[in-house]
């Protein structure tokens, strides 16, 4: 049995049997894996407290020809979202852990999303504000999915957005300005949330408190990202039955 060490994201855990875990997580170098961590439900267990949603972590584990299921051996905590100094931020924890978990597929490494989630824990703990830190998440998920376009500009006429603000359409995650939006279905983003996603786009999430922030942008980024993200899931949701319905 290979054994595989990483750094990794826990994204979730569920009980097995009478003291055991599946541990879901996400590794630095070979994307999602189930693992299961055996006496990690027992009161002394060498998991303890590595295991919660979002932390990342020192892990060991063996492949098992055959099996989809790791066997975890070695769990240690990197850095945890409970040191969170913004104490808001213990609500988001089950929410970004959940986004990684839906956006990363299994076996399949994806190094980008591994150093956007660390970056975030990271930021968390620094003590960045968790709303605009969620935001800037969001954004950047939503661009490594394929959703958000690398560039901020009308999808129409090509034209630098500002000034004007601009409608996303929630259907396509495209942007685009006044004047080519007018007449169609989206939502409005002012020209203070864009020049949001301007920033977001160019900096680190340790640098967030440096940026112009009300909560009129936190409101505005929250409502698209939040109908970008379930019209995008819900797409490879049925994605994932279609390849079940294939396989079987
Ligand atoms: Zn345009």
């Amino acid at each position: 049995m290979p054994l595989f060490s990483s750094e990794a994201l826990v994204l979730r855990t569920y009980r097995l049997g009478e003291a055991d875990r599946i541990v879901v997580f996400l590794t630095s170098d070979r994307g999602k894996k189930r693992g299961v961590a055996k006496g990690a439900r027992r009161t002394r267990s060498r998991f303890l407290g590595a295991l919660e949603p979002f932390t990342c972590v020192h892990v060991s584990y063996y492949e098992r020809e055959n099996r989809d299921l790791v066997r975890v051996s070695e769990v240690e905590t990197v850095r945890s979202p409970l040191a969170a100094r913004d104490l808001g931020s213990l609500n988001y924890i089950g929410y970004f852990a959940e986004l990684v978990d839906e956006c990363a597929q299994e076996a399949d490494p994806n190094e980008r999303l591994y150093r956007l989630g660390a970056s975030i824990v990271e930021a968390m703990v620094s003590g960045v504000s968790i709303e605009r830190l969620a935001r800037y998440f969001e954004y950047w998920l939503l661009r490594l999915q394929g959703v958000y376009p690398p560039a901020i500009a009308c999808h129409e006429c090509e034209a630098a957005l500002e000034d004007g603000g601009a409608w996303i359409s929630a259907r396509e995650g495209m942007f685009l300005c006044p004047s080519c939006g007018e007449l169609r279905e989206g939502l409005r983003l002012s020209a203070l949330s864009i020049r949001f996603l301007h920033d977001a786009s160019r900096i680190g999430p340790a640098d967030l408190e440096e940026i112009s922030w009300s909560i009129q942008i936190s409101r505005e980024l929250e409502a698209a990202h939040s109908s970008l993200i379930a019209t995008h899931l819900d797409k490879e949701l049925r994605s994932m039955r279609v390849m079940r319905e294939l396989q079987n």
